[in-house]
């Protein structure tokens, strides 16, 4: 599988994503992520499933130091005030000292950007993450982000073939990695009829299609979601899928502008 080498980490081009999984699912799911050769996890505070992940980290015979843990911050703990006690919170439930990559969950506009980076900062510096970064930074914001912290290792985003993130991707190349998330557009990029008479031909299912599309981009990561072994197995495939010229001309034909992660606390994603 392909590894981003970025400020001092190495991010698994593929991950778990964990938002909705909770309890022993949750558990579960992790260890068998890790048993089947998933080597990078996605969480974050709000998902309340940080406790049920680092137990599954804890259950699993591979050992930590071979995994990429990601956690977020979310967005009520950003204020310097209540950051660094936010993370010691999240690493006790995650079972760990130090988590790879540490991420601002979405911009705050209330408290001051060189605030809040500066306090991000911090934390990595205190060795309580290795890398840190952003997610759902526009284009313009991740800009300015970058002006007070050049070595950001990633902006989370959603990205897949129903949505594109060519301006983000501007900024991000060379010195960083996009991170997809939602990156089968919560399941709905699994029913495009595009995506499915490529599956269709290739033998394969179209989530792998979908994930094969934003692995095959140059510094791009994704983080599906699933919550039965038999999808995280096939997801995990395919990080092998590689599609023609041809197949990914017709994924970037499709229509780039169907989010479906829109909060009335986002961004302008246009900034
Ligand atoms: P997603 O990964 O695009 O889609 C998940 C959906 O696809 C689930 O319904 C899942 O079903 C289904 N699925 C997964 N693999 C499949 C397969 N092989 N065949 C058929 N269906 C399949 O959506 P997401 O959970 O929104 O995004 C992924 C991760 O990104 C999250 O878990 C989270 O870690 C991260 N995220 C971050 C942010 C942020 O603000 N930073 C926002 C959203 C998400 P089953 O569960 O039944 O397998």
């Amino acid at each position: 599988m392909t590894h981003y080498d970025v400020h001092g980490v190495s991010i698994p081009a593929l991950g778990l994503g964990t938002w909705q999984l909770t309890g022993d699912d949750a558990r579960r799911g992790v260890e068998h992520a890790l048993s089947i050769g998933y080597r990078h996890i996605d969480t974050a505070q709000i998902y309340r499933n940080e406790a049920e992940v680092g137990a599954g980290l804890a259950a699993s015979s591979v050992s930590r130091d071979d995994v990429f843990v990601t956690t977020k911050v979310w967005r009520d703990h950003v204020a310097p005030s209540r950051l660094a006690a936010s993370v010691d919170e999240s690493l006790r439930k995650l079972g760990t000292d130090t988590v790879d990559l540490l991420l601002l969950h979405w911009p705050v506009d209330e408290v001051e950007l060189e605030a809040q980076l500066e306090a991000l900062v911090a934390i990595r510096d205190a060795g309580k993450a290795r890398a840190v970064g952003v997610s759902n930074y526009p284009a313009g914001l991740l800009r300015d982000a970058l002006e007070l912290v050049p070595d950001l290792a990633t902006d989370q985003v959603e990205h897949h073939v129903l949505l594109g993130q060519d301006r983000l991707l501007d900024v991000v190349r060379p010195r960083m990695v996009l991170t997809a998330y939602s990156p089968l557009a919560q399941g709905e990029a699994l029913s495009n009829e595009t995506v499915r008479e490529i599956a269709e031909a290739r033998g394969v299912g179209p989530a792998q299609v979908a994930l094969a599309w934003l692995l095959g981009q140059d510094r791009v990561a994704a983080i599906p979601k699933a919550s039965s072994d038999a999808h995280r197995a096939a997801n995990l495939a395919a990080a092998d899928l590689v599609l023609t010229a041809d197949e990914r001309a017709a994924l970037d034909a499709l229509p780039k502008d169907h989010r479906t992660i829109d909060p009335d606390f986002a961004p302008d994603w246009d900034a």
